[in-house]
């Protein structure tokens, strides 16, 4: 960290994402492809800007075959091609002559000279009648893209190494970009846009990487590896961080690590209330590289294996065999507990399917999730057969998402029953006895739970989406963000409806959103009757412990009493005066 004090402490507001504190030099990524700043510069300067552009497209070369080989890694299988094309776009001769060319002619900055030999690019692209060289031309700005971002790396690279350790401050990060970053250097990030139930931000809580978003102004305004704070408890960056501030920062960072280590010290401890009733912990991962933080994490199971992130960075779908032996790598990892295994949720926020279709006015009302999957019955259908493929290697159990109706169960059943006809007739293993999950993520779907229960073997509470579309606020949207409250009474009673109508029919109920993982609600969540968290693989632990502290004749008073408040607060209140009675020191 360099010389603090100097220039004068700066505090940006945002949006706590990630808990934890990283103290280290800021390194900004610019905005996207989008027109950089252009100057003028001197004939002598001409070599050092084809220099820059060099370096950028060195830069990038290396990121995209490191990204070749973590995919690789990711699926198993072999999947360079469309790196290796991305690789060759940005090599390709013409276009770096040309860039060079610019440069020396019109004596322009490298990255302006370098985004109108692309533009023009683009544009000629783009008036080709052929569909497939159309489609082309996101691969091509997509690459263009991370070239132009590696400009402002390249100045900070002369100074921050590659070991260096740093806070990344990016206008926006997708979720892949969360995904591949580097988390050894990468010690906490900012964005601008962005919300606590982005899949950016559930990436980086998986990831224990404390995160802050919605910092408006922030990237525009600060400086390239100015040392900094990152305070993901309150939603803070520190710029030019006073000496006071500093330790007070270094205190707390120390005090959390001392009660992070006493609770690894009960990690795997059954996660039982003191008066008996058990609760059953498991993470959410999103890609197979969590495995190794949830087995340390000491959960009983995975809850949630969101399965479109297996489409990161674009790819299609992996075919039948490819998927086997992703999801068996994850039920034998976790073998004896179970894992649910989701089949695809693309669209909202997350990840596209592709090909697209044309771009949605809502896309959170429109093309996602088990509408897709039952759209596309063939790929629907791989999917089902390698899950239960997969259930012959440890236990395994699939779960719809954003279910809406009976007939959507029915569906997909019966695409569960004719996968199970072909793999008998086949003589493939599987488990006959599979669980069928539905999430509850649709206001309809809680309202209408008595109907589904009777259905399917267990319900998992999405109360991410539930939230969103119970409020009628966009789960990623900042400018909402202050309506987007998981304790508004329309939710507690939409959940406290669903575990009725479970335990009704003998099936029990998780919840797999946010929520789960928010230990402010762990008594009230218990109180209402859920039997099952699915947390963040960080979270295991303090949910863990949470639950091991509290009574459960006391969450249920609680929560009896909260059904009948009318107000959001009020109910968190009610909720956090347990939680502060019994592990106070667990709380943020
Ligand atoms: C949810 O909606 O709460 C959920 C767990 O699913 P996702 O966040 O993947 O939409
Ligand atoms: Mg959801």
């Amino acid at each position: 960290m360099g010389k603090t004090g100097a220039e004068p402490e700066i505090i940006y507001e945002g949006i706590p994402a990630s808990p934890g504190i990283a103290i280290a030099p800021l390194h900004v990524v610019a905005r996207g492809f989008s027109a950089p700043e252009v100057y003028e510069i001197d004939e002598c300067e001409v070599g050092r800007e084809q220099d820059r552009f060099r370096l950028a497209v060195e830069i990038t070369t290396r990121q995209l075959i490191e990204l070749q080989s973590r995919l690789e890694d990711l699926s198993g299988e072999n999947e360079s091609g469309i790196f290796e094309a991305h690789v060759m776009m940005i090599e390709d001769r013409a276009v770096v002559e040309r860039v060079l060319g610019a440069i020396a002619s019109r004596l322009q900055n490298a990255e302006f000279a370098f985004y109108a030999v692309m533009q023009n690019f683009l544009e000629a692209m783009r008036r080709i009648p052929d569909p497939y060289l159309r489609e082309r031309t996101v691969d091509i700005e997509d690459v263009a893209q991370r070239v132009l971002r590696n400009f402002s790396l390249d100045s900070e690279a002369r100074h921050l190494g590659p070991d260096d350790r740093h806070i990344l401050v990016a206008y926006d990060l997708a979720p892949s970009d969360t995904a591949s970053m580097n988390r050894r250097h990468v010690l906490g990030f900012a964005t601008e846009q962005g919300s606590v139930n982005s899949h950016t931000a559930i990436l980086a809580r998986a990831f224990g990487v404390p995160a802050v978003v919605g910092l408006e102004g922030a990237v525009i305004d600060v400086m390239a590896l100015a040392p900094a704070i990152l305070d993901g408890y309150t939603g803070k960056l520190i710029l030019h961080p006073a000496p006071d501030t500093l330790e007070r920062y270094r205190k707390l960072s120390d005090a959390k690590a001392i009660v992070r280590s006493s609770l690894d010290a009960k990690r795997g401890a059954a996660t039982e209330t003191i008066d008996g009733r058990a609760i059953t912990v498991s993470a959410n991962i999103e890609i197979v590289d969590e495995l190794p933080l949830v087995k340390r994490s000491g959960a009983k199971g995975i809850g949630l294996y969101r399965t479109e992130f297996l489409l990161l960075n674009g790819e299609e779908m992996p075919d039948e065999k490819q998927q086997v032996e992703i999801y068996s790598k994850v039920a034998r990892a976790m073998a004896p507990h179970l894992v649910i295994i989701r089949t695809l949720d693309a669209g909202g926020d997350k990840i596209p399917v592709e090909p697209l279709t044309d771009p949605e006015p809502n896309p959170f009302l429109g093309w996602r999730g088990v509408r897709v999957s039952l759209a596309r019955p063939a790929m629907f259908r791989e999917q089902i057969r390698a899950i239960l493929r997969a259930s012959a290697c440890g236990k395994v159990a699939v779960m719809f998402p954003m279910i809406s109706g009976l007939s959507e169960v029915w569906r997909c059943k019966e695409m569960v029953r004719r996968c199970m006809d072909e793999l008998t007739k086949e003589g493939i293993p599987f488990d006959p006895d599979l669980p069928v999950g539905i999430m509850i993520e649709v206001p309809a779907a809680a309202l209408c739970a008595d109907m589904l229960a009777p259905e399917v073997d267990f319900f998992s509470i999405g109360t991410n989406d539930l939230i969103q579309y119970t409020v009628a606020v966009d789960r990623v949207n900042p400018h909402v963000a202050d309506l987007y409250r998981p304790t508004h009474p329309a939710v507690i009673r939409l959940i406290k409806r669903t575990i009725d109508a479970a335990n009704d029919n003998g099936i029990w109920t998780g919840i797999c959103g946010e929520m789960a993982s928010d230990i402010r609600l762990t008594p009230l969540l218990i109180g209402l009757g859920v039997e099952e968290l699915s947390v963040g693989p960080q979270q295991v632990a303090s949910v863990g412990q949470a639950i091991r502290s509290l009574s459960y004749a006391e969450c249920a008073a609680v929560a009896d009493e909260a059904l009948r408040h009318t107000r959001s607060q009020g109910i968190l209140d009610l909720s956090m005066v347990l939680a502060r009675k019994h592990y106070g020191e667990l709380l943020d």
